[in-house]
Parts: structure tokens; sequence; C-alpha cells
């Protein structure tokens, strides 16, 4: 039995001493079943949340209200849910009340899909209320009930749709198809970071490709945010493998789509990488010594841009040689950071006998590049002397 199983059924374990039910539910159910890596086990129970946490020692409240509470054993969190049908949906999106019950198939028939809506117990047994298995074998993404209904309730689930589609590489049912169509745009309605989630998996997923031509066939691509503003065919000739890589080639593409980012509310981290990597792109073009490029951009932007590059060829013959001499010399560079050259403002304004002013950080910058060029040596004599050379050249202007 895999870890995770293994450690999670000591809390399925626990609520039977105690008198309840537990399950292992969705996702790893399904992953289970496919033979694939396990990332997280959730369990169901009909234990209500104050319960879970009078049972168990550590326990997190991470949304005790929809019945949720997380459950820690030796450091691994497990989200222990009670089973709970979902009250009426009046936006398009997560339902406006939960309510909890104390039957397992109440619990597996709110769940979005055939696939994800099965339960396993301690010992492995499966309870399949709507077939998962079956669409299991034939590869198939089948909504629990009508489709229509369910992407009615929440939209996201049309998203959900089509990344279990890239990750998994199966088909999506006919009724799941002909229900995106009819109900893309309301999309509209849910948060945008809830979009990112999904469409970030269907980027990293194992068929990609497929996804997005049904995104493209269905019109979601007008519903999405930041995506709405892409052209079909830039969306679908891309080959990139993650979102944040395909933010930057469509914004590299059509540099005006850089006012629409925001829609998808991206971390600051995420905004620092994508207008770091767009920057390097356009260095790139100017001709500069590979080094400087590596002093100045961190790995994984290099690695990053190289990724693009090799899927998409964006990037010159020669802009493409100097971003990997650039990965290669990275961790051989004279300096990594101004702190480490052998001089500073004021060693420089006290051998050159001159005040502080712009000056000194031009010269500064100078210096840097000529150190990190190897055209002077990384010690204080060898850089005044070449600063005063330099000044020289220039007319004593430095
Ligand atoms: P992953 O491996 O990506 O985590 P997952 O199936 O575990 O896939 P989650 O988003 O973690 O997906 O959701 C856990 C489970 O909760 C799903 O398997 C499904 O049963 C249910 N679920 C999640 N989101 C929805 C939704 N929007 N509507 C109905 N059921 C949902
Ligand atoms: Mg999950």
């Amino acid at each position: 039995m895999n870890k995770l199983f293994k450690v999670a059924s000591r809390i399925i374990s626990k609520l039977e001493e105690e008198g309840y039910e537990g399950y292992f539910v969705g996702g790893s159910v399904r992953d289970f079943l496919l033979n694939r890596p396990i990332n997280d086990v959730d369990i169901t129970t009909d234990a209500l949340p104050d319960d879970i946490e009078r049972i168990f020692d550590k326990t997190i409240d991470v949304g005790k209200e929809h019945g949720t509470i997380v459950v820690l054993i030796d450091q691994d969190p497990f989200e222990v849910t009670t089973y709970r049908v979902e009250g009426d949906y009046s936006n398009y999106r997560r339902p406006d009340q939960v309510f909890f019950t104390n039957k397992l198939s109440d619990d597996l028939s709110r769940r979005d899909f055939t696939i994800n809506a099965m339960a396993m117990s301690k010992d492995m047994k499966v309870f399949d209320p709507f077939d998962g298995q079956v669409d299991l074998k034939n590869r198939v993404i089948r909504t629990v009930g009508k489709a229509e209904a369910r992407f009615g309730e929440d939209a996201l689930r049309m998203l959900r749709a089509v990344r279990f589609m890239s990750q998994l590489d199966f088909q999506l049912s006919e009724d799941v198809i002909s229900s995106i169509e009819e109900n893309g745009k309301l999309l509209q309605h849910i948060a945008s970071e809830r979009s990112f989630v999904e469409l970030d998996k269907l980027y990293r997923g194992k068929n990609p490709q497929v996804a997005k031509s049904v995104i493209d066939k269905t019109n979601l691509l007008h519903y999405l945010p930041f995506f709405s503003h892409v052209s079909h065919e830039n969306f679908l000739s891309s080959k990139v493998s993650n979102l944040a890589d395909e933010l930057i080639l469509q914004i590299y593409l059509k540099s005006d789509l850089h006012d629409y980012l925001h829609e998808l509310k991206p971390s600051n981290k995420l905004k620092a990488y994508i207008n770091n990597s767009l920057s390097l792109i356009e260095t790139l073009d100017t001709d500069i010594d590979s080094r400087i490029i590596a002093y100045r951009f961190e790995r994984t932007v290099l690695e990053g841009v190289t990724e693009i590059n090799r899927t998409n060829q964006i990037l010159t013959q020669s802009s493409s040689h100097t971003l990997s001499d650039a990965l290669d010399k990275k961790e051989s560079l004279i300096i990594k950071d101004r702190s480490e050259l052998a001089i500073n403002g004021k060693d420089l304004m006290d051998a050159l006998g001159i005040a502080g002013g712009p000056w000194l950080k031009e010269a500064l910058n100078l210096i840097e590049i000529a150190v990190l060029t190897e055209e002077v040596n990384n010690n204080k004599t060898d850089i005044i002397n070449w600063v005063k050379k330099h000044a020289n050249d220039q007319n004593g202007t430095i």
C-alpha cells in the first residue's frame, strides 16, 4: 500500500474505533486506480467537525463551516471532511450553504465527475455508485448527473473537465462537450484565482494540446481571464508546459497583453518572474556579453526562457547561443553580486579625490561590467588604475 494511504488509514481506524465511518475519497482513489502517483489523500467521514477535533490530537480548522478539518499525523496533513451535500447555487459558483449528512452516497453525489466520486475503505474496497471505474477504463470524463445542471451550479467545473482531460489524457463525454459550448459564458462568474489553479494544472498535464483545442473549439477561451485577449492562433500554436511560460510567450507575441495580466491575479513573485523573463528576451536582442546576462538574471529565468525557446523558437540563433552560454557560465562568474566587487563608492572617491555624485553610480556600473568580462582583475589597485586610464581615454570624464 502507498505510504500516504498507510498513514491515512490510521485516521480511518481511529474514526472507526470511535464509532464513525471513514473513507479515502476523490483524487487519491482515482489516481490509485489509475496507478498514478498519489499527492494527497483526502478522507470523508460521518463525524462532524467538532467530533474530528475532539478525536485527534493535532488538528487545524481550515474550513469548519464547510466541514473540513486538517488532521496532522507525523507532520503530514490530511483533510478530513464531513459527508456533505450542497445547498442552492445562486451565482454559478460555490454553494450558498452546505448541509452535513450521514450518508456516504450523498457526499459522493455532490462531486463533479464520476472518476472523482469514488470512495475506498482502508482495506481498499471501492465504493463507486456512479460507475467511475467504467469511465476510468474508457478514459472518459463524465459529470455525476447532467452536465448542464452541474456546470450551472459551479461553472469552474467546465475548466476542471478540460484540466483533467490534459492531466489524464482522457476524452470528454458528449454531454460535457455540448454543455461547455452552451455554458462557457458562466465562467465569467468564477474568481480568477480558482481559474488560475485549474489552468496551471492543465498546462502541466500530460496532454495540454488536446485540452487547449477543446477550449478553442468550445469558445471557452473567450470567457477566461487574460486568455480572452489572446488570439486563437497564438493560443493553439504555443507548446509551453506551464502557465507562467504561456503568459510570458503570449505577452512576448503581443505586448499589449501585459495590460490584462492582472485579470489572472498573479502573485507578486509570478509578476516579477514574467517581467524579468520578458526583459531577458529583450536584452538578448542587444548583442550583450553572455556573462552580463548570467549576472543579471536568475537561473530560473534563464532556464524558463530557454524552455520557451526550445518549444516555440522565439530567439534568433545568436540570442539563443548567448542564453545557453549564460547558463553555462552562471556558476563561474568572477562576482555574483556587487558586494563582491573589490572596491566600493567610498574607495573610489578617496582614490580619485572627487566628491560623490551621479558619476559614482555610473563608474561602479562600468567597473562591474569590466570585472565580469575580465577586462580588469577584481582587486582594488587594478580597478583604480583601470578607472584612471578609462577616465583619461574619455578626456577626463568617467
Ligand atoms: P488533484 O490531484 O489535482 O488534487 P483532485 O481530484 O484531488 O485532483 P481537488 O481539486 O483536490 O481535485 O478536489 C478534491 C475532490 O473534491 C475532487 O476529486 C472532487 O471529488 C471534489 N471536488 C473538487 N472541486 C469540485 C467542484 N468544483 N465541484 C464538485 N466537486 C469538486
Ligand atoms: Mg486533490
